[in-house]
């Protein structure tokens, strides 16, 4: 199993407050990882520095052996590390089509892109249905959609993930479960940061468990569904 992305003694900090205390977590190609954890445990704070949105205060990102750890975020973007937007952050008064070509918008291989434009709408099919109306008009959950394509649309090596399933229903959780497997099937390797830790962990080969900024378990998905402390703390029991 090769490595794609490799985080060493990852630190983040806000001000005089280290958020994220020294993470080590590495990305095999092809696979899901889960990044789970409590509220306030470092989740979303380690995406934003892998994305170049925070400059960690120590530490490495190697992407393929390269240190991409102190490039601007859309060099980040360029090389193939890419963040689905946070809170669904899709631009409403643009329609559904223009917001899935802003994810474009860096790439020059325009027959490819007519590719995966396709390709977007057969995985989520209301997009195609819906792809001249505003963004701003759709549910929660098919904005998470958008959000999803948008990413897809810039020919990402590195899916991040933070959240996706928050505040959908649960028909709609199940449903973006069930693309990301459908994603991830096509080769594409994705972190997915998540408080739904058991279907998390479902779908991701390997997991990591964060709590207080520092990883305090590393195992294969279903190992740690098994393991009676991630029961405990995060499967109720
Ligand atoms: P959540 O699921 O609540 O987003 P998380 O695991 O993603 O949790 P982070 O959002 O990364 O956690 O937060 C980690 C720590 O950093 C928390 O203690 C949080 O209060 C703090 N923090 C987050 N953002 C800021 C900020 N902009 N300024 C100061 N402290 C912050």
């Amino acid at each position: 199993m090769s490595e794609i992305l490799r985080i060493t003694d990852l630190a983040v900090s806000y001000g005089h407050i280290e958020a994220v205390k020294g993470i080590d977590l590495a990305l095999n190609q092809g696979e899901i990882t889960a990044l789970v954890g409590a509220n306030g445990a470092g989740k979303s704070t380690s995406l934003l520095a892998i994305s170049g949105l925070l400059k960690p205060v120590r530490g490495q990102v190697m992407l393929d052996g390269e240190d991409i750890s102190k490039l601007p975020p859309h060099r980040i973007v360029q090389k193939g590390v890419v963040q689905v937007a946070e809170g669904r952050a899709i631009l409403t008064t643009l329609s559904v089509r223009e917001n899935l070509d802003l994810g474009a918008y860096v790439r020059s291989d325009k027959a490819q892109v007519e590719r995966d434009l396709e390709w977007v709408f057969t995985l989520f099919p209301v997009l195609k249905n819906r792809a001249a109306g505003f963004a701003g008009n759709l549910s929660g959950g098919e904005q998470q959609m958008l959000a999803i394509g948008r990413a897809l649309m810039a020919k990402p090596r590195v899916l991040l993930l933070d959240e996706p399933s928050m505040g959908l229903a649960p028909l709609m959780v199940q449903e973006i479960f069930r693309v990301l497997t459908e994603i991830n099937r096509t080769g594409l390797t994705i972190l997915l940061v998540e408080q739904n830790v058991r279907q998390a962990l479902r779908i991701a080969q390997r997991g990591y468990v964060l709590e207080n900024g520092k990883i305090v378990l590393a195992d294969t998905g279903a190992n740690l569904l098994g393991n009676p402390k991630v029961v405990e703390a995060y499967l109720g029991g």
